[in-house]
């Protein structure tokens, strides 16, 4: 059983980013009755059982736009018993994602899980409208922002709050203003991830991402907020930050050659499940690395993931045929791999010494 379990509950969104295609889905792929319902959530999540999923991520689209998104959740908190559930947010609608936030910390309040929910900032002000495609898009996630860390304070613990940002070619020259931003705020976690061209996202052929010099410009201010996050956290949080920056030379090395920088460990320690219950070992290679259609297979997750056909997209992915840094991944294939895993100690044990 995955260690790490993304569900992507909707390709509903109301945002028009320019650097991910999922808004302009085909409308067939946003009928009503599509998406997996909560019945369906609750079978796969009974069917994977309690012990093994330590991260419950939920993806999208916007996953708030779904009026049962906390009870998916409580299902998921309940028969897999995660200890962290993640939610990202556009948080263009302050009122909808605070509103869904609050409900599922009630309806979670009784399990250990700690929420993370983390509104994306790709740049300040008008740069961001213009890279997510709506007029006032920034002041919404910054309302959003200001009202979950209300909601952080009534739950402490319990709740964190963080902002991630898309390094993409459109905002090459804005990190160190997004991060100077988020440090102001006293948030949680300022992660970047780096445009990249993923099936789930329908965004294949679109010239997002950067160049290797491109990003190791850009990347600068975050490496610096990782550095100071890898002084000031507590363990866990260090080593958290560490990973994070050891994936930034990865993500040079495979800018610079296309090949993936390290064995990637996708459809072993993590899997993905698309709206309409159909299992990846990635959302990258969505359509290569199908493991099964778990609507086909009354979702039950454990005959689908000992199944052939998750075999063969596992021996697919061991041999080599792709590659990329995706960053949700790039955490278990950073701690499996035992000179990268040493490489993140040691960089904890150096700049908590101040070397
Ligand atoms: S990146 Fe997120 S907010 Fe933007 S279109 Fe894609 S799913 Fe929507
Ligand atoms: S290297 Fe990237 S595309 Fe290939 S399986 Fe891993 S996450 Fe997916």
């Amino acid at each position: 059983m995955p260690l790490n379990l993304t569900v992507s509950v909707t390709r509903a969104c109301n945002s028009r980013c320019r650097t991910c295609g999922i808004w302009c889905s085909e409308p067939s792929l946003l009928e009503p009755g599509t998406e997996l319902t909560l019945d369906e959530y609750e079978r796969l999540f009974a069917s994977i059982g309690r012990g093994s999923v330590y991260f419950l991520n939920i993806s999208g689209g916007e996953p708030t736009l779904r009026d049962d998104l906390a009870a998916i959740i409580e299902s998921g908190a309940r028969l897999l018993e995660p200890a962290h559930v993640h939610l990202p947010t556009n948080g263009l609608d302050p009122g909808r994602v605070v509103d869904t936030v609050g409900q599922i910390l009630a309806v979670i309040e009784d399990r250990d899980a700690v929420l993370s929910v983390k509104p994306s900032i790709d740049g300040i002000g008008p740069v961001h409208d213009r890279i997510r495609g709506i007029e006032g898009n920034y002041d919404r996630v910054m309302e959003t922002l200001e009202r979950l860390l209300e909601l952080r304070g009534r739950h402490p613990g319990r709740l964190e709050v963080g902002c991630g940002t898309v390094l993409s070619r459109l905002n090459l020259d804005e990190a160190g203003d997004v991060v100077r931003m988020a440090e102001t705020l006293d948030l949680d976690s300022i992660i970047h991830e780096i445009a990249e061209n993923r099936e789930e996202m329908g965004n294949e052929s679109w010239a997002i991402t950067p160049s290797a010099a491109e990003y190791a410009r850009a990347v600068r201010p975050f490496a610096a907020a990782l550095r100071q996050t890898i002084e000031r956290s507590d363990a866990m949080g260090a080593l958290k930050a560490a990973l994070r920056l050891r994936m930034i030379p990865l993500t040079m090395r495979w800018l610079r050659t296309s090949a993936g920088p390290l064995r990637c460990y996708a459809g072993s320690t993590n899997a993905h499940v698309g709206p309409r219950g159909r299992l990846w070992a990635c959302a990258v290679q969505a359509r290569a690395n199908r493991m099964a259609d778990l609507r086909q297979m009354d979702m039950d997750f454990r005959e689908a993931w000992s199944g052939t056909a998750a075999s063969r997209v596992r021996r697919r992915i061991r041999s080599g045929e792709c590659g990329c840094p995706l960053a949700n991944q790039m955490y278990a294939n950073i701690l499996l791999d035992p000179l990268e895993l040493a490489g993140a100690l040691s960089l904890v044990s150096r700049i908590r010494k101040g070397a």
